[in-house]
């Protein structure tokens, strides 16, 4: 058996359900393998059961390092709705079972394999080779005890001109091309609440009450036809030029990428501009309760680059008149790597060399990864990769955070190759 698939198997093994996490577990077995491999590693825990692995090989000189990141906790699964124990970690059907295996054990276990297989090789990168398994990613709120956290309490730890995370690697074939997809930015989670007030009263007696519920109705309609004015950022028009040829007219974009692949334009549309979808209410507790107020909550998304008060504007216009109050959440994420970097053209180096014919291309993700927090405090080039070639996309995005997760053997080792290569050609760049 490979070994990235033994160490995978093992890392699925333990569980890390975040909450609450325990992903020292993982740390431990992570630096036992590093260290018999002649890789120093150090652990960081703000709490001893949430321990950060960081792993390192020195570089030669000053030349750019770079960041392997990956984060070791998961999210639940229910054993009754899968078909295998999710922490068995079973090998069948060329596959690893288990919570885990996508998202992103796997990566975890090939940046692990990366680094020990370098370092047996004798490998020395001009900078430092890093990587670093992050506990507590896939929690948002509250106390943080991963990436962010590391960032502050460690930062010559982890800082990096590079990085390479999770976030994208997908295949899609186009036109007979087939082509793999890069994050190299992430929109902004900018969630908003609006606040209807009316007069509270008794369910029987509607004429003397206020209804915010109903009051809110209009509201809820009105952001529903929300559209913000579309624009072409750097992603996009990279995207559009590689699989295109061109970028069409602002405002033709959806259609003539819907001509293309209806893919292409589903992927795409999100991308164009701000995003409101009305997600939550609540108004009374009571079924004979009038309600006095009424509070709808908002999943917002803004271009990378923007800020809830750029977009504000635009909302209370689309609300229109009414009695509301509007209250931000917490942004979140929102930041963007450039596009032309020694570590972009190690991406698209290796995906030409290893199928021919075939291109990368950048995309900007609606979602959100610890990619944000080490481009926001160091100016890191962070990418999100992790190729996917013999498991179909759309299986995997759907397995994702779902029931009988499984990754491919082969995308696993065809990511180990992809790492290694990352590391080689950034370890071979001097500044
Ligand atoms: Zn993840």
């Amino acid at each position: 058996m490979s070994e990235v698939v033994d160490l995978l198997q093992r890392l699925i093994q333990l569980d890390t359900v975040n909450p609450p996490g325990n992903e020292t577990r993982a740390a431990e077995l992570l630096r036992e393998y590093l260290e018999d491999n002649g890789v120093h590693c150090e652990l960081y825990g703000k709490v001893p059961e949430r321990a950060n692995l960081v792993a390192r090989i020195p570089g030669r000189n000053s030349g750019p390092r770079l960041l392997l990141m990956s984060h070791t906790d998961t999210v639940l699964a229910d054993p009754v709705d899968w078909s295998v124990d999710p922490w068995s970690g079973d090998l069948k059907d060329g596959h690893v079972w288990g919570r885990g295996a996508l998202d992103m054990k796997g990566q975890v276990a090939a940046s692990a394999v990366a680094m020990a297989s370098l370092a047996r090789e004798g490998f020395q990168p001009a900078g430092d080779l890093i990587f670093v398994a992050a506990a507590d990613e896939e929690v948002g709120e509250g106390e943080k005890f991963g990436m962010p956290w590391l960032v502050e309490a460690h930062p010559e730890a982890v800082e990096a001109e590079y990085s390479v995370n999770e976030g994208a690697g997908d295949r899609i074939e186009i036109a007979g091309t087939p082509y793999y997809f890069c994050s190299t930015a992430e929109k902004m989670s900018a969630p908003f609440a609006i606040t209807i007030r009316g007069r509270s009263g008794h369910g029987s007696m509607p004429g003397i009450a206020d209804n915010a519920l109903v009051k809110a109705a209009p509201l809820i309609e009105r952001l529903g036809a929300f559209h913000a004015e579309p624009e072409v950022g750097p992603e996009v028009e990279a995207l559009l030029r590689t699989i295109l040829g061109d970028v069409p007219p602002i405002e033709q974009v959806v259609e003539v990428a819907q001509q293309f692949h209806p893919g292409v334009a589903e992927m795409v549309e999100p991308l164009l501009s701000t995003t409101v979808s009305p997600t939550m209410i609540r108004a009374s507790d009571k079924r004979n309760v009038i309600p006095g107020a009424c509070e709808i909550t908002v999943d917002c998304r803004l271009l990378p680059g923007q800020t809830p008060s750029d977009v504000e504007g635009l909302i209370r216009t689309t609300l229109g008149d009414g009695d509301y109050d509007l209250k931000w959440g917490e942004p979140y994420g929102g930041t963007r790597s450039p596009l032309k970097t020694p570590l972009w053209d190690a991406v698209s180096s290796w995906v030409e060399s290893s199928e021919p014919g075939a291109k990368a291309v950048p995309i900007c993700v609606a979602g959100f990864t610890d990619s944000h927090w080490v481009r926001q405090k160091f100016g890191t080039v962070a990418y999100g990769f992790f190729p996917i070639r013999a498991m179909d996309p759309e299986l995997a995005a759907r397995l994702i955070h779902s029931a009988d997760e499984r990754a491919a053997v082969a995308d696993i080792e065809l990511g180990l190759d992809f790492l290694r290569h990352a590391a080689v050609t950034v370890g071979n760049t001097t500044t």
